[in-house]
């Protein structure tokens, strides 16, 4: 194989991250979501850390179909609520808790907090020719006191990113493409790919 024809199967039902994936690849490496292949199992995310849910999905997905694959957890990372919602980003209000839900619980949570210091991390593991790779990107920025902007998911309309005065909703999708965790943590992927393909 060589490095003009991979195709990597992204282990996640969420689009909007499949979405933000695919815009992020270079043009030889492809994307394919697990609607694409016909997995639609549900799997349960039941680790401690951002590293064993990645790790978990891309075991499972990997086992399966025996095809190259990976996995991301990412989540919100809030310094004044040690870490929270971490790992429980996607349920924070609850287990079926819409974007809109969980974004509301921050702001009441953190109501009169002058520490607004955050990060959003995201953690790659790839599962390719045997190896299990370990890839993670952060960007550090603070929690807005209201909502603004329509792009995006999750928490990207309370998220503002160091170096900028816009949530990651109301930036260009080009900008947070270019500054986010997943960005970071794409581009470690896909160097170690470069320099790793048979
Ligand atoms: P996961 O699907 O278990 O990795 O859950 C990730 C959750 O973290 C998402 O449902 C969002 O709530 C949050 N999250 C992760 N990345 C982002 C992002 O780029 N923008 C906004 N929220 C994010």
């Amino acid at each position: 194989m060589n490095s003009s024809n991979l195709d990597l199967i992204f282990c996640s039902g969420n689009k909007h991250k499949t979405f933000e994936m695919q815009s992020l690849m270079p043009p030889w490496l492809q994307v394919k979501s697990m609607q694409e292949i016909g997995f639609n199992e549900e799997i349960i995310e039941d680790g401690s850390t951002f590293v064993d849910n990645a790790l978990i999905k891309a075991r499972h997905v990997g086992r399966k179909i025996g095809l190259p694959v990976f996995s991301d957890d990412s989540g919100l990372v809030v310094e004044a609520l040690n870490g929270d919602p971490g790992i429980y980003s996607a349920r924070y209000a609850g287990p079926n808790a819409s974007s809109a839900e969980n974004v509301r619980k921050l702001l009441a949570v953190l109501h009169g907090e002058s520490n607004r210091l955050a990060y959003f991390i995201c953690v790659i593991v790839l599962i390719y020719n045997g190896k299990e790779l370990v890839f993670e990107g952060r960007v550090h920025g603070e929690i807005a006191h209201e909502v603004a902007g329509v792009g995006g998911f999750g928490y990207d309309p309370v998220f503002v990113p160091f170096g900028y005065e816009k949530t990651f909703a109301e930036l260009d999708s080009a900008v947070k493409n270019n500054i986010s965790h997943r960005a970071i943590a794409v581009r470690k992927m896909v160097q170690w790919l470069e320099s790793n393909l048979l």
